[in-house]
């Protein structure tokens, strides 16, 4: 795809720290206007690619590239079109909310109004003359939020920024930055959102699209439309004796067949439609018992769980 439609590029990012490999060749790429979770354990990698895309830290190997800017070569350019919310979001709490964002509007040379207009958009109109270690940990959040778009960037990278808040926070950051991801100005296609977490429902809740990170490697990319449609099932099989997995080809509809041990398989199908009376009747016209049948649609919490149990 045209380097010039992309948002965030990553070419083979592997990063040390002394002799552990935290980062391991990681390469992918995201559309302007897109909302990606970054999905892993804790001490997978997320923080640290974070800390490389914003210019924080630097990669050992590999290249990033911010719409279309090469990372290494422009970090001032490439920082004025990211919003960056860190982890543990440091803030000061002696500061006033709206001290605060107008001292950090001053860095940018951002008017009042802007300030205003980001202090309603992100619903801290009623808590903007407190001072910032009055606020509870959702409001704190919404004040690091703001301080990210105060500038009105393009891409939006925020780290782990759910982690910490009650039920009730947790859902009004989430609805803050879908519409922070849906609206823009200037562009239709909306800001573009990466942002980690480690936690599978936050993924649900927000992205168009998860990219799980585990030991430093990425292990899946997916569009969460396409999984959730749920075009992949799995069924699990035991027959009363072994069967060679080619002759399990004949059943309809199949992707895939593998023998898990004893006279279990693991069938995968490329459609909706339940499969399992396929499966019996093959057994059957095959002169075999089954003795087990168990079916499962392929979800983000079945992916995660497969491709991080390493
Ligand atoms: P995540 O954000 O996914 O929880 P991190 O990117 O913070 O993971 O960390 C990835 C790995 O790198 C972890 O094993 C962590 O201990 C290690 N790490 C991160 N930062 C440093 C550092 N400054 N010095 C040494 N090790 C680090
Ligand atoms: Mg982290």
């Amino acid at each position: 795809m045209n380097s010039e439609a992309m948002s965030i590029t990553v070419n083979n990012i592997s990063k040390y720290f002394g002799s552990q490999k935290a980062l391991d060749d990681v390469s992918f790429e995201i559309s302007k206007g897109e909302i990606v979770g970054f999905l892993g354990p804790n001490g997978a990698g997320k923080s640290t690619l974070m800390k490389i895309l914003t210019g924080y830290i630097t990669a050992d190997n590999g290249k990033a590239r911010i719409d279309g800017l090469e990372l290494e070569e422009k970090i001032p350019e490439v920082q004025k079109r990211i919003g960056y919310l860190p982890e543990h979001n440091p803030l000061y709490t002696e500061m006033f909310v709206r001290e605060y964002l107008r001292f950090n509007a001053s860095v940018y040379n951002i008017g009042k109004d802007r300030i205003e207009e980001i202090i309603k958009l992100t619903g801290l109109t009623p808590e903007a003359n407190k001072k910032i270690d009055q606020l509870s940990k959702g409001y704190r959040q919404r004040v690091g939020l703001a301080a990210a778009l105060l500038h009105d960037p393009e891409v939006l990278i925020l780290d782990e920024p759910t982690t910490g808040l009650d039920p009730n926070q947790l859902v009004e950051i989430r609805t803050l930055i879908k519409n922070i991801g849906k609206n823009n100005s200037e562009d239709k296609a909306g800001k573009t959102v990466f942002l980690s977490t480690h936690i599978m429902q936050e993924v649900e809740a927000i992205c168009d699209r998860v990219i799980i990170i585990n030991n430093g490697k990425i292990v899946a990319d997916k569009n969460l439309k396409e999984l959730r449609e749920g075009n992949d099932q799995i069924i699990f099989v035991e027959f009363d004796y072994r069967i060679e997995e080619i002759a399990l080809q004949k059943i309809p509809n199949l992707t895939s067949a593998k023998n898990t041990g004893g006279f279990t398989y693991e069938l995968i199908f490329n459609t909706k439609k339940d499969m399992r009376p396929a499966v019996f009747d093959f057994a059957h016209d095959n002169g075999l018992k089954t003795l087990q049948l168990n079916q499962k649609t392929k979800n983000l919490e079945n992916l995660f769980t497969e491709v991080t149990s390493s």
